[in-house]
């Protein structure tokens, strides 16, 4: 144990940077708060523009030898790195719920099998990334995806593991070295990534992570001329200083953004079955981007889908994210809490009707709130809250549906509720989202584009499309043997 440790039920973190495979640690430090009670768990090193620098030009020096690296060797990297997440997968669950008041029981069973598995996925999508050649007059194209350089990954604090290795895994598989930039508020298990990664045998330089304030570092790193691309996963408003400091070095950039999406039911739905879908969007205490936070429900069965939900939501536990029986946690920040609370007092002070909640509780708890009563134009339908708050409005016909479900600025994803197959294709086939799911819910593959339409995000990540990003395509062409250019 040294003064750069804290311990979280025995696990040991380092507090300081990791660059160039070292530790490093910076004369300034910022408190890392547990939202479980408001302890503080340590203090954590707080980055400026100098170590921003340090880690690109680490990233920079060791991309050639990791661009070089075979794909089979890249790959079996990633899966030890998968091996050391999973045996240390109960340190980092206990670890992550700590820090950012996630359910323990979902970071054993669900998100951190899932930080796993993001490795095995992009190391085994790597050994068979390929495109067919094809021929122009004789001539062969061969499609290739050559490593970009040096990428910086800047990830949020609502599933903050699960999040930054969904862009590390692709980026380390596709031959790219990382920065990685996790949020301050939950910056442990990121530090933790980085012990598993050198236990892997990941070379030093590789994977850099940098602690501290987005609005202190963020700068270096988005507009180094030595970044090759970003990757960003937070809100519009960062997502907007991203772009405009990239923009210096037109620097690629993938954004995956906040929602307001929504969840229409429709009346020939299985009730039981959009009830379920609706109550399991308190998750996470309502912090999931992906979260059907607008309820879109046919008038002639909403005031049965709204006692049904009533009934649900209230058998719901709030309490410590470490037992095994809680099914909401506490919201991350006091800041969060009070941002969550100003967006409801507005809408009551508005003219909407509280169904259930519309008040904090106690701590850092926010009762789960259902809001109807609310205009189409109002900020509560219009701004993401990223907390337990959700709202109800009802719909004539599926036109109605439709155009309400459209009319935000974002597009990340959509939920349909409804018995009829053709209904559901026509609705889908007019929704503006990334991501649409049909009388499901978060059911969501590797394979699949994923990243959001409008304020919700430019670009997709996900299988090849993760490649497509992190990647410089090149197609060479190649003459048949003996061709004359006079041909
Ligand atoms: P945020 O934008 O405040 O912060 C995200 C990250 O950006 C943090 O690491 C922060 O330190 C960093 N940052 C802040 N200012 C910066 C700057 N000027 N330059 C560079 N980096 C900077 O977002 P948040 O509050 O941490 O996360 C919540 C948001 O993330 C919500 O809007 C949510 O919808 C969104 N989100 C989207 C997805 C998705 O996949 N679409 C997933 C999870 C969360």
């Amino acid at each position: 144990m040294t003064e750069h440790t804290l311990t979280v039920a025995g696990v040991a973190v380092d507090t300081r940077h990791w660059i160039g495979g070292e530790r490093v640690a910076s004369t300034e430090t910022f408190p890392d708060v547990s939202p479980i009670d408001g302890s503080v768990l340590g203090e954590i090193s707080r980055g400026t523009a100098m170590e921003a620098t340090a880690a690109v030009a680490a990233a920079k020096a060791a991309f050639p030898a990791w661009a070089a690296t075979p794909r089979a060797e890249r790959a079996r990297i990633l899966h030890a790195i998968a091996d050391g997440v999973e045996k240390r997968l109960e340190e980092l669950a206990i670890v992550e719920t700590t820090d950012n008041g996630a359910l323990l029981r979902s970071h054993r069973r669900g998100v951190m099998p899932r930080v796993a598995h993001n490795f095995r996925f992009f190391a085994d999508w790597l050994l068979k990334l390929e495109h067919e050649d094809f021929e122009t007059r004789g001539h062969t194209n061969h499609v290739s995806w050559d490593p970009a350089g040096p990428c910086v990954l800047i990830t949020p604090w609502n599933a903050p593991l699960m999040l930054a290795t969904w862009k590390v895994a692709p980026a380390l598989a596709a031959g790219n070295t990382v920065v990685l930039k996790p949020a301050e508020w939950t910056p442990l298990t990121a530090s933790l990534l980085a012990d598993i990664a050198a236990e892997a045998g990941l070379p030093a330089g590789v994977l850099n992570v940098v602690q501290g304030y987005g609005s202190e570092i963020g700068d270096a790193l988005t507009s180094h001329p030595d970044v090759r691309r970003i990757s960003f996963t937070g809100s519009v408003p960062t997502a907007k200083r991203i772009s405009a400091s990239a923009a210096a070095n037109l620097t690629p950039l993938s954004l995956e953004l906040g929602g307001k999406s929504p969840l229409l039911v429709f009346a020939d739905a299985d009730l039981d079955l959009a009830v379920d879908l609706a109550v399991e969007q308190y998750d996470n205490a309502g912090q999931v981007c992906l979260a059907a936070t607008r309820f879109l429900v046919q008038e002639s069965v909403a005031e049965e889908f709204t006692r049904r939900f009533v009934e649900k939501a209230g058998q719901l536990t709030q309490g410590d994210p470490r037992d095994e029986a809680t099914d909401i946690g506490p919201n991350i920040h006091p800041r969060q809490l009070e941002k969550i609370d100003g967006f409801v007092q507005r809408a009551i002070a508005a003219g909407a009707r509280v169904v259930i909640g519309g008040h904090r509780g106690d701590g850092q708890y926010y009762a789960p709130t259902l809001l109807t009563d609310v205009a189409q134009d109002s900020e509560i339908v219009q701004e993401e809250v990223f907390g337990p708050v959700l709202t109800l409005q009802t719909f004539a016909d599926e036109d109605e549906a439709v155009r309400l479900a459209n009319d935000t600025r974002f597009g990340l994803a959509a939920t349909v509720a409804t018995g009829d197959p053709e209904r559901a294709e026509r609705v889908t086939a007019q929704l503006v989202a990334g991501t649409v799911w049909t009388n499901c819910f978060f059911v969501r593959d590797l394979q699949a584009p994923f990243g959001g339409s409008r304020h919700s995000g430019v670009g997709r990540e996900g299988g090849t499309w993760s490649f497509d990003f992190y990647c410089d395509l090149k197609n060479t062409v190649t003459a048949p043997k003996g061709w004359q250019s006079h041909e």
